[in-house]
Protein backbone atom coordinates (compact mmCIF):
# COMPACT_ATOMS: atom_id res chain seq x y z
CA UNK A 1 0.00 0.00 0.00
CA UNK A 2 1.83 3.33 -0.88
CA UNK A 3 0.81 5.77 1.97
CA UNK A 4 1.96 9.49 2.86
CA UNK A 5 1.99 8.73 6.68
CA UNK A 6 2.09 5.85 9.18
CA UNK A 7 -1.80 5.83 9.74
CA UNK A 8 -2.17 5.29 5.36
CA UNK A 9 1.83 5.03 5.09
CA UNK A 10 -27.03 -19.17 1.50
CA UNK A 11 -27.73 -20.70 -0.77
CA UNK A 12 -24.90 -22.26 -3.24
CA UNK A 13 -25.28 -21.03 -7.11
CA UNK A 14 -26.81 -23.88 -9.05
CA UNK A 15 -23.91 -24.56 -11.62
CA UNK A 16 -21.14 -24.68 -9.31
CA UNK A 17 -22.78 -26.34 -5.55
CA UNK A 18 -19.99 -28.08 -3.97
CA UNK A 19 -20.71 -31.14 -2.21
CA UNK A 20 -19.26 -29.76 1.67
CA UNK A 21 -16.55 -31.90 2.44
CA UNK A 22 -13.75 -30.04 4.09
CA UNK A 23 -9.86 -30.83 4.21
CA UNK A 24 -7.79 -31.20 6.84
CA UNK A 25 -6.66 -27.85 6.48
CA UNK A 26 -10.12 -26.69 7.01
CA UNK A 27 -10.60 -28.79 10.34
CA UNK A 28 -7.37 -27.34 11.88
CA UNK A 29 -9.14 -24.10 11.45
CA UNK A 30 -12.03 -24.48 13.17
CA UNK A 31 -10.59 -26.35 15.84
CA UNK A 32 -8.36 -23.28 16.28
CA UNK A 33 -11.23 -20.58 16.52
CA UNK A 34 -14.74 -22.46 17.09
CA UNK A 35 -15.58 -24.28 20.31
CA UNK A 36 -17.32 -27.60 19.46
CA UNK A 37 -19.87 -27.51 22.31
CA UNK A 38 -20.92 -24.12 21.13
CA UNK A 39 -21.21 -25.32 17.44
CA UNK A 40 -23.18 -27.80 18.60
CA UNK A 41 -25.21 -25.68 20.81
CA UNK A 42 -25.63 -23.18 18.12
CA UNK A 43 -26.56 -26.16 15.76
CA UNK A 44 -29.71 -27.19 18.28
CA UNK A 45 -31.17 -24.11 19.27
CA UNK A 46 -30.04 -21.50 16.71
CA UNK A 47 -28.37 -18.04 17.77
CA UNK A 48 -30.25 -16.19 19.80
CA UNK A 49 -28.37 -12.75 19.34
CA UNK A 50 -30.09 -13.05 15.88
CA UNK A 51 -31.25 -9.72 14.78
CA UNK A 52 -34.19 -8.95 12.90
CA UNK A 53 -34.64 -10.73 9.99
CA UNK A 54 -31.41 -12.56 9.85
CA UNK A 55 -31.94 -16.16 9.57
CA UNK A 56 -29.55 -18.96 11.30
CA UNK A 57 -28.42 -21.71 9.89
CA UNK A 58 -25.93 -24.95 10.91
CA UNK A 59 -22.31 -24.02 11.52
CA UNK A 60 -20.24 -25.17 8.87
CA UNK A 61 -23.44 -27.52 7.06
CA UNK A 62 -23.97 -30.50 9.53
CA UNK A 63 -23.11 -32.68 5.85
CA UNK A 64 -19.42 -31.10 6.28
CA UNK A 65 -18.69 -31.64 9.60
CA UNK A 66 -19.88 -35.52 9.48
CA UNK A 67 -17.71 -35.80 6.37
CA UNK A 68 -14.50 -34.40 7.83
CA UNK A 69 -11.91 -37.07 8.93
CA UNK A 70 -8.55 -38.88 8.54
CA UNK A 71 -10.72 -41.07 5.42
CA UNK A 72 -11.65 -38.32 3.61
CA UNK A 73 -11.23 -39.06 0.15
CA UNK A 74 -9.32 -36.66 -2.49
CA UNK A 75 -11.68 -36.60 -5.57
CA UNK A 76 -10.19 -35.15 -8.79
CA UNK A 77 -11.97 -31.98 -9.34
CA UNK A 78 -13.50 -31.10 -12.29
CA UNK A 79 -12.75 -27.96 -14.27
CA UNK A 80 -13.20 -24.42 -12.46
CA UNK A 81 -14.31 -21.35 -13.94
CA UNK A 82 -17.81 -20.80 -15.64
CA UNK A 83 -19.64 -24.30 -15.52
CA UNK A 84 -19.56 -25.50 -19.08
CA UNK A 85 -22.49 -27.67 -18.57
CA UNK A 86 -24.89 -25.12 -17.58
CA UNK A 87 -26.06 -21.52 -17.89
CA UNK A 88 -24.51 -19.25 -15.54
CA UNK A 89 -26.19 -18.09 -12.09
CA UNK A 90 -28.22 -15.37 -12.52
CA UNK A 91 -27.10 -11.66 -10.97
CA UNK A 92 -28.58 -11.82 -7.14
CA UNK A 93 -30.26 -8.30 -6.09
CA UNK A 94 -27.98 -6.58 -3.93
CA UNK A 95 -24.96 -9.01 -4.03
CA UNK A 96 -21.39 -8.61 -4.94
CA UNK A 97 -20.62 -12.02 -6.15
CA UNK A 98 -22.81 -14.13 -9.04
CA UNK A 99 -22.03 -17.86 -7.61
CA UNK A 100 -20.82 -19.49 -4.81
CA UNK A 101 -17.81 -21.54 -6.13
CA UNK A 102 -16.31 -23.92 -3.28
CA UNK A 103 -13.87 -23.07 -1.13
CA UNK A 104 -10.03 -24.17 -2.19
CA UNK A 105 -10.07 -26.56 1.16
CA UNK A 106 -13.09 -28.47 -0.66
CA UNK A 107 -12.39 -31.78 -2.43
CA UNK A 108 -15.78 -32.50 -3.56
CA UNK A 109 -17.42 -30.58 -6.54
CA UNK A 110 -20.28 -30.75 -8.38
CA UNK A 111 -21.97 -28.95 -11.29
CA UNK A 112 -25.74 -28.80 -12.05
CA UNK A 113 -26.41 -29.76 -15.98
CA UNK A 114 -29.42 -29.63 -18.05
CA UNK A 115 -30.24 -33.42 -19.23
CA UNK A 116 -32.04 -32.44 -22.10
CA UNK A 117 -35.18 -30.67 -20.62
CA UNK A 118 -33.61 -27.30 -20.47
CA UNK A 119 -35.45 -26.52 -17.23
CA UNK A 120 -32.40 -25.08 -15.71
CA UNK A 121 -32.88 -21.15 -16.32
CA UNK A 122 -36.20 -21.53 -15.48
CA UNK A 123 -34.62 -23.07 -11.78
CA UNK A 124 -32.50 -20.35 -11.59
CA UNK A 125 -35.00 -17.79 -12.31
CA UNK A 126 -37.07 -19.01 -8.93
CA UNK A 127 -34.57 -19.28 -6.32
CA UNK A 128 -35.72 -17.24 -3.60
CA UNK A 129 -33.86 -13.77 -2.15
CA UNK A 130 -30.78 -14.87 -0.70
CA UNK A 131 -31.27 -13.96 3.34
CA UNK A 132 -27.92 -13.00 5.44
CA UNK A 133 -27.22 -15.74 7.81
CA UNK A 134 -25.34 -14.83 10.96
CA UNK A 135 -23.26 -17.45 13.28
CA UNK A 136 -21.33 -17.17 16.90
CA UNK A 137 -17.54 -17.69 16.66
CA UNK A 138 -15.97 -18.89 19.99
CA UNK A 139 -12.77 -17.03 19.59
CA UNK A 140 -11.29 -17.27 22.89
CA UNK A 141 -9.09 -14.00 21.89
CA UNK A 142 -10.07 -10.67 20.22
CA UNK A 143 -6.30 -9.52 19.17
CA UNK A 144 -4.72 -10.58 15.77
CA UNK A 145 -1.20 -10.03 15.74
CA UNK A 146 0.38 -9.27 12.00
CA UNK A 147 4.16 -9.37 10.94
CA UNK A 148 3.42 -7.82 7.54
CA UNK A 149 5.96 -5.14 6.63
CA UNK A 150 3.67 -3.75 4.40
CA UNK A 151 1.14 -2.20 7.21
CA UNK A 152 1.33 -0.04 9.15
CA UNK A 153 0.07 -1.54 12.39
CA UNK A 154 1.18 -4.89 14.16
CA UNK A 155 -2.35 -5.81 15.81
CA UNK A 156 -6.56 -5.76 14.57
CA UNK A 157 -9.74 -6.53 16.01
CA UNK A 158 -12.09 -7.63 13.85
CA UNK A 159 -15.76 -8.01 15.22
CA UNK A 160 -17.30 -9.75 12.60
CA UNK A 161 -15.99 -12.52 9.71
CA UNK A 162 -17.41 -12.32 6.74
CA UNK A 163 -19.27 -8.79 5.48
CA UNK A 164 -22.28 -7.96 4.02
CA UNK A 165 -21.03 -4.83 2.08
CA UNK A 166 -20.08 -7.77 -0.94
CA UNK A 167 -17.03 -5.65 -2.29
CA UNK A 168 -16.60 -8.01 -5.78
CA UNK A 169 -12.63 -7.29 -4.89
CA UNK A 170 -12.82 -7.69 -1.56
CA UNK A 171 -9.55 -9.47 -0.15
CA UNK A 172 -10.74 -10.57 2.98
CA UNK A 173 -12.84 -13.34 0.51
CA UNK A 174 -11.13 -16.15 0.94
CA UNK A 175 -10.66 -16.35 4.53
CA UNK A 176 -14.17 -17.39 4.31
CA UNK A 177 -12.83 -20.77 2.88
CA UNK A 178 -10.95 -21.77 5.78
CA UNK A 179 -14.65 -21.62 7.82
CA UNK A 180 -15.84 -24.09 5.41
CA UNK A 181 -18.00 -21.21 3.50
CA UNK A 182 -17.36 -20.19 -0.16
CA UNK A 183 -15.46 -17.14 -0.65
CA UNK A 184 -18.63 -16.16 -2.92
CA UNK A 185 -22.17 -15.39 -2.42
CA UNK A 186 -21.46 -17.34 1.48
CA UNK A 187 -18.69 -14.76 2.53
CA UNK A 188 -21.13 -11.91 1.98
CA UNK A 189 -24.72 -13.73 3.47
CA UNK A 190 -22.81 -15.85 5.76
CA UNK A 191 -21.37 -13.11 8.64
CA UNK A 192 -19.68 -14.74 11.76
CA UNK A 193 -19.85 -12.60 14.90
CA UNK A 194 -18.17 -12.51 18.04
CA UNK A 195 -20.11 -11.62 21.01
CA UNK A 196 -17.23 -11.58 23.11
CA UNK A 197 -14.88 -9.31 21.52
CA UNK A 198 -15.37 -6.68 24.04
CA UNK A 199 -14.78 -9.07 26.75
CA UNK A 200 -11.85 -10.56 25.34
CA UNK A 201 -10.00 -7.62 24.35
CA UNK A 202 -10.30 -6.09 27.37
CA UNK A 203 -8.62 -9.33 28.78
CA UNK A 204 -5.82 -9.18 27.11
CA UNK A 205 -5.50 -5.39 27.99
CA UNK A 206 -5.16 -5.95 31.01
CA UNK A 207 -2.32 -8.28 30.70
CA UNK A 208 0.73 -7.67 32.40
CA UNK A 209 3.25 -6.69 30.28
CA UNK A 210 0.97 -5.47 27.48
CA UNK A 211 2.70 -2.30 25.43
CA UNK A 212 -0.12 -0.51 23.41
CA UNK A 213 0.46 -0.08 19.93
CA UNK A 214 -2.56 1.57 17.37
CA UNK A 215 -4.70 -0.97 17.06
CA UNK A 216 -6.55 -1.51 13.74
CA UNK A 217 -10.62 -2.15 13.57
CA UNK A 218 -11.69 -3.46 10.35
CA UNK A 219 -8.60 -4.58 8.58
CA UNK A 220 -10.17 -6.95 7.29
CA UNK A 221 -13.81 -7.15 7.14
CA UNK A 222 -16.00 -4.09 7.87
CA UNK A 223 -16.71 -3.16 11.54
CA UNK A 224 -19.35 -1.16 10.76
CA UNK A 225 -21.31 -3.32 8.18
CA UNK A 226 -24.89 -3.22 8.39
CA UNK A 227 -25.17 -6.12 11.49
CA UNK A 228 -23.44 -3.66 13.80
CA UNK A 229 -26.42 -1.57 13.54
CA UNK A 230 -27.80 -4.13 15.79
CA UNK A 231 -25.04 -6.11 17.35
CA UNK A 232 -22.73 -3.15 18.36
CA UNK A 233 -20.20 -5.52 18.84
CA UNK A 234 -17.75 -2.76 17.31
CA UNK A 235 -19.02 -0.01 19.48
CA UNK A 236 -18.59 -2.00 22.81
CA UNK A 237 -14.60 -2.44 21.34
CA UNK A 238 -14.30 1.32 20.81
CA UNK A 239 -15.75 1.68 24.74
CA UNK A 240 -13.20 -0.86 26.07
CA UNK A 241 -10.31 1.24 24.01
CA UNK A 242 -11.70 4.50 25.10
CA UNK A 243 -11.44 3.28 28.57
CA UNK A 244 -8.34 2.20 28.50
CA UNK A 245 -6.81 5.05 26.65
CA UNK A 246 -6.04 2.75 23.56
CA UNK A 247 -5.11 4.13 20.19
CA UNK A 248 -7.46 2.99 17.78
CA UNK A 249 -7.38 3.51 13.63
CA UNK A 250 -10.61 2.56 11.86
CA UNK A 251 -10.89 1.54 8.42
CA UNK A 252 -14.58 1.58 7.06
CA UNK A 253 -16.52 2.01 3.69
CA UNK A 254 -19.58 3.08 5.93
CA UNK A 255 -21.14 6.26 7.35
CA UNK A 256 -22.02 4.21 9.83
CA UNK A 257 -19.45 5.28 12.13
CA UNK A 258 -20.95 8.05 12.90
CA UNK A 259 -22.98 6.75 15.55
CA UNK A 260 -19.98 6.33 17.71
CA UNK A 261 -18.97 10.29 16.71
CA UNK A 262 -18.99 10.87 20.40
CA UNK A 263 -16.06 8.21 21.35
CA UNK A 264 -14.30 9.11 18.51
CA UNK A 265 -14.54 13.02 19.25
CA UNK A 266 -13.79 11.81 23.10
CA UNK A 267 -10.11 9.75 21.68
CA UNK A 268 -9.89 12.29 18.72
CA UNK A 269 -9.40 15.03 21.41
CA UNK A 270 -6.35 13.06 23.13
CA UNK A 271 -4.78 11.68 19.83
CA UNK A 272 -6.02 8.52 20.35
CA UNK A 273 -8.40 7.87 17.39
CA UNK A 274 -7.87 8.51 13.70
CA UNK A 275 -10.31 7.00 10.51
CA UNK A 276 -9.81 5.96 7.06
CA UNK A 277 -12.92 6.32 4.95
CA UNK A 278 -11.86 4.03 2.22
CA UNK A 279 -13.84 5.74 -1.43
CA UNK A 280 -12.93 3.76 -4.29
CA UNK A 281 -15.20 5.45 -7.18
CA UNK A 282 -17.48 8.61 -7.52
CA UNK A 283 -19.54 7.00 -9.70
CA UNK A 284 -22.44 5.22 -7.96
CA UNK A 285 -23.54 3.64 -10.34
CA UNK A 286 -20.04 1.37 -10.72
CA UNK A 287 -20.48 1.48 -6.36
CA UNK A 288 -23.60 -0.66 -6.82
CA UNK A 289 -22.29 -3.17 -8.51
CA UNK A 290 -18.82 -3.29 -7.22
CA UNK A 291 -19.64 -2.79 -3.67
CA UNK A 292 -23.43 -3.09 -3.28
CA UNK A 293 -24.26 -2.48 0.16
CA UNK A 294 -21.15 -0.13 1.46
CA UNK A 295 -22.23 3.83 1.64
CA UNK A 296 -23.26 5.33 -1.64
CA UNK A 297 -20.09 7.47 -2.32
CA UNK A 298 -21.33 10.53 -1.34
CA UNK A 299 -22.57 9.43 1.90
CA UNK A 300 -18.94 8.24 2.54
CA UNK A 301 -17.70 11.93 1.48
CA UNK A 302 -20.25 13.06 4.51
CA UNK A 303 -18.99 10.92 7.03
CA UNK A 304 -15.54 12.34 5.78
CA UNK A 305 -16.83 16.04 6.25
CA UNK A 306 -18.74 14.96 9.86
CA UNK A 307 -16.11 13.32 10.89
CA UNK A 308 -13.32 16.31 9.95
CA UNK A 309 -15.71 18.92 11.77
CA UNK A 310 -16.08 16.88 14.86
CA UNK A 311 -12.11 17.17 15.05
CA UNK A 312 -11.22 13.80 13.81
CA UNK A 313 -8.48 12.93 11.86
CA UNK A 314 -9.41 10.88 8.37
CA UNK A 315 -7.82 9.72 5.76
CA UNK A 316 -8.99 8.82 2.29
CA UNK A 317 -8.47 5.08 1.16
CA UNK A 318 -8.68 5.26 -2.73
CA UNK A 319 -8.56 0.89 -1.79
CA UNK A 320 -8.55 -1.06 -5.01
CA UNK A 321 -7.24 0.82 -7.56
CA UNK A 322 -8.53 -1.31 -10.78
CA UNK A 323 -6.09 -0.36 -13.46
CA UNK A 324 -9.18 0.03 -16.53
CA UNK A 325 -12.12 0.40 -14.43
CA UNK A 326 -11.90 3.11 -11.56
CA UNK A 327 -8.23 4.08 -11.34
CA UNK A 328 -9.14 6.93 -13.80
CA UNK A 329 -11.40 8.74 -10.63
CA UNK A 330 -7.93 8.55 -8.41
CA UNK A 331 -7.53 12.40 -8.76
CA UNK A 332 -11.41 13.02 -8.46
CA UNK A 333 -11.53 10.97 -5.54
CA UNK A 334 -8.44 12.49 -3.67
CA UNK A 335 -9.68 16.17 -4.74
CA UNK A 336 -13.05 15.70 -3.12
CA UNK A 337 -11.97 14.15 0.13
CA UNK A 338 -9.60 16.79 0.43
CA UNK A 339 -12.51 19.11 0.06
CA UNK A 340 -14.76 17.14 2.72
CA UNK A 341 -11.89 17.37 5.06
CA UNK A 342 -9.90 14.88 4.61
CA UNK A 343 -6.01 14.93 5.44
CA UNK A 344 -4.22 12.18 4.78
CA UNK A 345 -4.45 9.52 1.72
CA UNK A 346 -3.72 6.20 1.07
CA UNK A 347 -4.18 3.80 -2.21
CA UNK A 348 -3.81 0.11 -2.98
CA UNK A 349 -3.76 -1.37 -6.43
CA UNK A 350 -6.09 -4.44 -6.88
CA UNK A 351 -5.20 -7.86 -5.25
CA UNK A 352 -6.62 -10.87 -6.90
CA UNK A 353 -5.73 -13.74 -4.14
CA UNK A 354 -7.31 -17.43 -4.63
CA UNK A 355 -10.82 -17.81 -5.51
CA UNK A 356 -11.08 -14.29 -5.83
CA UNK A 357 -9.45 -14.51 -9.44
CA UNK A 358 -12.49 -16.61 -10.63
CA UNK A 359 -15.20 -14.22 -8.35
CA UNK A 360 -13.12 -11.00 -9.73
CA UNK A 361 -13.45 -12.25 -13.34
CA UNK A 362 -16.83 -13.95 -13.11
CA UNK A 363 -18.19 -10.28 -12.06
CA UNK A 364 -16.28 -8.14 -14.55
CA UNK A 365 -17.69 -9.81 -17.75
CA UNK A 366 -21.30 -9.93 -16.19
CA UNK A 367 -20.95 -6.33 -15.97
CA UNK A 368 -18.11 -4.78 -17.72
CA UNK A 369 -18.27 -7.53 -20.86
CA UNK A 370 -17.01 -4.71 -23.66
CA UNK A 371 -13.77 -4.56 -20.97
CA UNK A 372 -13.26 -7.11 -19.47
CA UNK A 373 -10.25 -8.86 -21.53
CA UNK A 374 -8.39 -4.98 -21.36
CA UNK A 375 -8.88 -4.53 -17.36
CA UNK A 376 -7.71 -8.30 -16.84
CA UNK A 377 -4.82 -7.57 -19.01
CA UNK A 378 -3.89 -4.15 -17.60
CA UNK A 379 -3.96 -6.19 -13.88
CA UNK A 380 -1.33 -8.91 -15.52
CA UNK A 381 0.58 -6.11 -16.75
CA UNK A 382 1.14 -4.43 -12.96
CA UNK A 383 1.08 -8.11 -11.72
CA UNK A 384 4.23 -9.45 -13.76
CA UNK A 385 2.25 -11.14 -15.72
CA UNK A 386 -0.41 -13.03 -13.79
CA UNK A 387 -3.58 -11.72 -11.83
CA UNK A 388 -1.84 -11.66 -7.95
CA UNK A 389 1.08 -10.98 -6.73
CA UNK A 390 2.34 -12.14 -2.99
CA UNK A 391 5.18 -10.59 -2.12
CA UNK A 392 5.59 -8.25 0.30
CA UNK A 393 6.84 -4.41 -0.78
CA UNK A 394 4.54 -5.34 -4.44
CA UNK A 395 1.59 -6.67 -3.82
CA UNK A 396 0.10 -2.98 -2.64
CA UNK A 397 1.62 -1.64 -5.58
CA UNK A 398 2.50 -3.57 -8.11
CA UNK A 399 4.95 -3.30 -10.41
CA UNK A 400 5.74 -2.29 -14.19
CA UNK A 401 5.32 0.85 -15.96
CA UNK A 402 1.55 1.10 -15.82
CA UNK A 403 1.99 0.47 -11.72
CA UNK A 404 4.90 3.01 -11.08
CA UNK A 405 2.33 5.59 -13.10
CA UNK A 406 -0.21 5.02 -10.61
CA UNK A 407 1.84 5.69 -7.66
CA UNK A 408 3.10 8.81 -9.42
CA UNK A 409 -0.04 9.65 -9.38
CA UNK A 410 -0.84 9.25 -6.36
CA UNK A 411 1.88 11.28 -4.96
CA UNK A 412 0.80 14.18 -7.36
CA UNK A 413 -2.33 14.35 -6.20
CA UNK A 414 -2.04 13.68 -2.71
CA UNK A 415 0.35 16.83 -2.62
CA UNK A 416 -1.83 18.85 -4.68
CA UNK A 417 -4.59 18.45 -2.12
CA UNK A 418 -2.50 18.73 0.64
CA UNK A 419 -3.13 14.79 2.04
CA UNK A 420 0.41 14.50 3.20
CA UNK A 421 -0.20 14.89 6.86
CA UNK A 422 1.07 12.37 9.54
CA UNK A 423 -1.48 11.59 11.92
CA UNK A 424 0.04 10.33 14.66
CA UNK A 425 -1.40 8.25 17.26
CA UNK A 426 -0.56 8.94 21.44
CA UNK A 427 0.77 4.95 22.75
CA UNK A 428 1.77 7.09 26.26
CA UNK A 429 -1.40 7.40 27.62
CA UNK A 430 -2.57 3.93 27.52
CA UNK A 431 -3.55 3.00 31.39
CA UNK A 432 -5.79 -0.22 32.88
CA UNK A 433 -8.18 0.89 34.81
CA UNK A 434 -9.24 -0.56 38.15
CA UNK A 435 -11.59 -3.61 37.81
CA UNK A 436 -14.15 -1.42 39.81
CA UNK A 437 -14.08 1.00 37.45
CA UNK A 438 -14.22 -1.92 34.79
CA UNK A 439 -17.19 -3.32 36.15
CA UNK A 440 -18.87 -0.39 36.94
CA UNK A 441 -18.99 0.70 33.24
CA UNK A 442 -20.26 -2.90 32.93
CA UNK A 443 -23.20 -2.39 35.20
CA UNK A 444 -23.92 1.06 33.21
CA UNK A 445 -25.05 -0.91 30.41
CA UNK A 446 -27.74 -2.14 32.29
S1 LIG B 1 -16.39 -3.24 3.05
FE1 LIG B 1 -14.29 -3.96 3.19
S2 LIG B 1 -14.46 -5.90 4.28
FE2 LIG B 1 -16.48 -5.41 3.52
S3 LIG B 1 -16.65 -6.48 1.59
FE3 LIG B 1 -15.96 -4.37 1.18
S4 LIG B 1 -13.75 -4.51 1.10
FE4 LIG B 1 -14.48 -6.36 2.10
Amino acid sequence: MRRLHPQDSGEPAAATRAAPVAARTMLHELARELDPQEVAAIERAGSPELPPGAVSAPFPPAGARRSLGRGVPTIPQPPRGPAHLAPPPPVRKGRGARSNPAGRFETLLSHAFDDGWETLAADFAALPPLATTTLRDASRTAIAWNRSPDVDFDRSVNPYRGCEHGCIYCYARPSHATLGFSPGLDFESRIVFKPEIAHLLERQLRRPGYTARPIALGANTDPYQPLERTLTLTRAVLEVLQRFNHPVIITTKSAGVLRDLDILRDMAGRRLACVNISLTTLDPALARTMEPRAAAPHRRLQAIEQLAAAGVPVSVLAAPMIPGLNDTELERILAAAAKAGARGAGYILLRLPHELKTLFTEWLETHYPDRAAHVLSLIRETRAGALNETKFGQRHSGTGPYADLLARRFLQAARGNGLTERIGLDCTRFAVPAEADAERAQMSLF
